[in-house]
């Protein structure tokens, strides 16, 4: 088993080559490192390798390690990159930094009413159901403007971007056409006057697709910590 340290190198070195064919610098793409289903002395092996950003899929167990990494770590970011429960919010609003899978504005309106006024707005981004998939959830292409403005007016929340995870797909031509939607999508927010600078996209197997379609934030799991063995104990 090769160390995390020598996977988050080759994330790290995917990132520089697919920004040098697209013309990005490099600094522009940010990795959010998927945590979730593994424990702690992952993500301090990560920690030791310089990864500060996490990303967590379920409530109970995000919570766990960030009050685990707080007192030794509170520089970490965290971000909730599952979809949220309404009976769930309150502890997404007290302990993340970010929350990317933003749907309705039921949920959006209970996370800033429960932002504690002691911490910066949370950090959004609406998810969009870019592949049409009946199961997946996201609101439609058409949905975004709408539920962006709604969340423009709440006070504790700060509106970021757009998040997707569009259903598997073989090559890269292929991989690329959800993401270049995205790409459009913020595009149309930012000329209607929405200060945006996220596009939550791409995960290990489809990262470069997203970078050269613009992405801002990939969210890679298996590519750092390997499979996924064991579902999370606690599904919050
Ligand atoms: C699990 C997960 C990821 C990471 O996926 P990998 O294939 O392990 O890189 C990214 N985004 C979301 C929303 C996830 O649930």
């Amino acid at each position: 088993m090769l160390p995390i340290s020598y996977h988050l190198q080759q994330i790290q070195g995917r990132i520089i080559q697919t920004c040098l064919a697209a013309n990005r610098p490099a600094n522009d793409v940010r990795l959010l490192a998927v945590s979730k289903t593994f424990g702690k002395d992952a993500i301090q092996e990560a920690i030791h390798a310089g990864q500060l950003a996490f990303g967590e899929n379920y409530v109970a167990e995000g919570v766990s390690k960030i009050q685990h990494f707080n007192t030794t770590k509170p520089t970490l970011e965290w971000h909730m990159i599952g979809p949220i429960q309404s009976n769930k919010t309150k502890e997404v609003a007290q302990n993340f930094h970010w929350a990317h899978a933003i749907d309705r504005l039921k949920i959006a309106q209970r996370l800033s009413d429960q932002r504690p006024k002691s911490l910066p707005p949370l950090q959004i981004c609406i998810a969009v159901n870019v592949s049409g998939e009946e199961s997946k959830s996201g609101v439609t292409p058409e949905e975004v403007l709408a539920l962006a403005q709604q969340i423009e007016s709440l006070p504790h929340l700060r509106l970021r971007g757009l998040m997707c995870i569009p259903e598997p797909a073989q090559g890269l031509e292929q991989q690329r056409k959800p993401f270049a939607l995205m790409r459009t999508l913020l595009q149309d927010l930012q000329n209607k006057g929405f200060h945006l600078d996220t596009l939550s996209m791409g995960m290990s197997d489809d990262m470069e697709a997203a970078i050269l379609e613009g992405a801002t934030l990939i969210r890679v799991g298996r590519g750092i910590f390997g499979d996924r063995h064991y579902p999370p104990v606690n599904q919050g």
